[in-house]
């Protein structure tokens, strides 16, 4: 018997554990002093009712004999996957119906999908990243390459063509620093990846934050990207779903490399490692894409949206440099005064009683770095921000 030796590779992750026991400590200390935190990742308001409506009437079905269901089609019920290529086709993008893969969110596909890779790719993963594609790459043993992303760029890497690799991940808008490419920035990445025969694999889980149609909210509005790119996709962001779990994956019939569908293998991993997502949540995940569904889901995203704006305009008026708040839940501000980020996580929860989540904590560019989220609620970010103003003017 031989374990797989590649975990002991792994770095533990202190970022969040850190944070609470930090958060712990101050809280003992001082009972008395309202903490706010800007750090969370998570969404905070609750499912639309209508999507809450279909839950209980998919429950109801599930109870009587003729409605049963049993065993779903492993890769989703064909309702929910023609209501993902209608909303597909409002962004000018065709794709049947049987590219689509529903899973129980983006996560577990973003690790699952490196089953039909071999472990000989070469990849690359941006600094700072969402760990998910570091961990899960070492715990195969593939080697990793990083693309930098820095204040120089606007945390937007473009590929150099220096550098070989055959997987490359791209998250737009990005986690953790808002950032979002536009199409001639995609474009480019498309091209490198057909001239190195490589595979995008594009996160696409804060697409709906997008709010401008001249930026690209699917890798596949760039021409040739079903040839080399598949796309991950979550109703986590978009509609609340960090607890209902459900999310989807696009891998197009033309991808195919040495002579293989690519298709038919996420398929034939799906069908042998994976039994569906449950009828109830399907049903849920087909509400948001209800005339009222949308109109309840954005009203949340604005929520979100505008809460991003009140602390972009904060930093606007600090003269602090940022990327995101515009089309993402994100701001990733520089620490002011050359401040590290540890050191202005400390300064931030002991001065102002603000939590946010330092930059070091994705990787070694996101060192200097701050992340603030728009996913709390909006007298809380609105008084955290009167205190940076306060703090820092
Ligand atoms: N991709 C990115 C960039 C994320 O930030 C997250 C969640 O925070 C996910 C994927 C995972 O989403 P899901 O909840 O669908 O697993």
């Amino acid at each position: 018997m031989n374990i797989n030796k590649n975990y002991l590779n792994l770095e533990d992750s202190y970022l969040f554990s850190n944070i609470a026991k930090k958060v712990a400590e101050f809280t003992q200390k001082n009972p008395d002093k309202k903490l706010i935190k800007l750090g969370i990742g998570d969404v905070t308001l609750p499912l639309a009712p209508a999507v809450v409506d279909a839950i209980k009437k998919a429950a109801d079905e599930m109870g009587v004999q003729n409605t049963f269901k049993g065993y779903g089609p492993e890769q989703g019920y064909a309702f929910l996957r023609e209501a993902i290529q209608s909303y597909y086709l409002k962004k000018k993008v065709s794709i049947q119906a049987d590219e689509i893969f529903i899973s129980d969110g983006a996560k577990s596909d973003l690790g699952n999908i490196l089953d039909i890779f071999s472990q000989d790719n070469m990849v690359l993963v941006p600094d700072p990243v969402y760990p998910v594609y570091v961990d899960t790459n070492i715990m195969a043993g593939r080697k990793i390459i990083y693309a930098e992303a820095n204040k120089e760029n606007g945390f937007l890497p473009l590929p150099d063509d220096k550098i070989k690799c055959d997987i490359i991940y791209i998250c737009s808008p990005n986690n953790p620093t808002g950032a979002v490419y536009t199409k001639d920035g995609l474009k480019k990445w498309v091209e490198y990846a057909h001239k190195n025969d490589a595979v995008i694999l594009f996160d696409a889980a804060y697409e709906c934050f997008i709010k401008s149609d001249e930026l690209p909210s699917s890798i596949y509005e760039i021409d040739g990207a079903k040839n080399c790119a598949i796309e991950f996709c979550s109703f986590s962001k978009t509609a609340g779903f960090t607890g209902t779990r459900c999310g989807y994956t696009v891998v197009p019939k033309e991808l195919v490399k040495q002579n293989c569908s690519l298709n038919k293998f996420w398929l034939r991993r799906q069908t042998t490692k994976f039994n569906g997502v449950p009828y109830i949540v399907q049903r849920a995940a087909q509400a948001v894409f209800s005339d009222e569904g949308q109109k309840q889901i954005k009203e949340n995203i604005e929520y979100y949206s505008q809460n991003a704006k009140i602390i972009a305009d904060t930093m606007d008026k600090l003269g602090v440099w940022y990327t995101g708040g515009k089309h993402s839940p994100y701001i990733w501000l520089k620490c002011p005064n050359d401040m590290k980020s540890w050191e202005f996580f400390d300064y931030l929860l002991n001065n102002i009683y603000v939590v946010g989540t330092p930059g070091a904590g994705f990787g070694n560019n996101g060192e200097g770095y701050f992340r603030l989220t728009s996913f709390g609620n909006r007298e809380n970010t609105v008084e955290a921000m009167q205190r940076f103003l306060k703090a820092f003017t």
